[in-house]
């Protein structure tokens, strides 16, 4: 199908873009993987997109000690592929891997995997584990939105209409912690049908999960014997059933999934190579 028809900018200064999206019914492009299909199928009908290629400096991929900052227009790619990501927050690119297929991860960025709220996406659970942030710009000036406040509903975050995420933080791994990912999708690259990612830090455990809610889910594991964590976890969770998976078939997965991340990320945080 073809989109319905839609004004096109391409803005070099942050404020244009802003100022752009003042238009009513404008909408943010950065990677355009997912945002062009939806015009495509005209599931989105934007009177004007506008397109954030142009804006300097926002590709950086900053790694401090305390965590790794990802621009707004750094792709996947450049994410998974960077050594230094990986040794301070080795989750991103476990997750990151299990995203799409590498023609989609050369353009697609991983900010607007978070603004597109996909309660499918690897990403969105990763920042939401590891409690993590996204910066955004818009009329008001920046804000900084926590992940447990991003998230609201299927494909909804709460990033205004008028506001451009900048940047993406995910905070560092704790020393002597571990991390795991892991999915269950029919081919790789497929959305998964149900994913889990766990951090384990002494006696705290904690899973994510992603394809069973609206939002991504993250369960406290802290002090439940093993035997019992996969059923814990689902006493919160409530998979839901559709074309993809039936909601026996979820639980079935969430059970698999939660001891096979929980042995992994415990084994990660006794001295196993993440
Ligand atoms: P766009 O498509 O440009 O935008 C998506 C949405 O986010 C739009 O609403 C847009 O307005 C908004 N947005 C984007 N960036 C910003 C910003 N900086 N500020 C404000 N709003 C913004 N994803 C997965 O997680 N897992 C998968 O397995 C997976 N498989 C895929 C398979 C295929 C075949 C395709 C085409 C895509 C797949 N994706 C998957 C989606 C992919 O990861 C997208 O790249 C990602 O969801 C959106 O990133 P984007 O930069 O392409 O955003």
């Amino acid at each position: 199908m073809k989109p319905a028809p839609f004004d096109y900018v391409r803005p070099d200064r942050l404020a244009d873009a802003v100022a752009a999206l003042a238009a009513p019914e404008s909408k943010v492009m950065a990677g355009g993987q997912s945002l062009v299909p939806l015009l495509s199928m005209r599931l989105a009908s934007p009177s004007l997109v506008v397109d954030i290629n142009g804006l300097p400096g926002l590709d950086a991929i900053t790694v401090t000690s305390g965590g790794v900052q990802v621009g707004a227009l750094a792709r996947h790619t450049a994410v998974l592929e960077s050594p230094e990501v990986a040794r301070v927050q080795p989750l991103v690119p476990m997750a990151l891997a299990h995203v799409a297929h590498a023609t989609v991860r050369n353009r697609g960025t991983t900010v607007g995997s978070l603004v597109h709220a996909d309660s499918a996406a690897e990403m969105p659970v990763v920042l939401s584990l590891l409690g993590g942030s996204i910066e955004v710009s818009g009329p008001a000036g920046r804000r900084t939105i926590a992940a447990s406040e991003l998230f609201v509903g299927p494909l909804e975050s709460s990033v205004a209409p008028d506001e451009i995420a900048l940047s993406a933080f995910f905070p560092a791994l704790p020393p002597g912690a571990g991390v795991a990912f892991d999915e269950i999708a029919r081919r790789h690259g497929d959305y998964a049908l149900v994913g889990a990612a766990a951090l384990v830090e002494g006696e705290r455990i904690r899973v994510g999960y992603l394809s069973v809610s609206d939002v991504p889910t993250v369960v406290d594991l802290t002090g439940v014997p093993a035997a019992d964590r996969a059923e814990a976890a689902l006493e919160q969770l409530d998979p839901t059933g559709d074309i993809h998976a039936t909601a026996a078939y979820r639980r079935t997965l969430v059970r698999v999934l939660t001891d096979r991340v929980v042995a992994a990320a415990t084994a990660n945080a006794q001295g196993g190579t993440p």
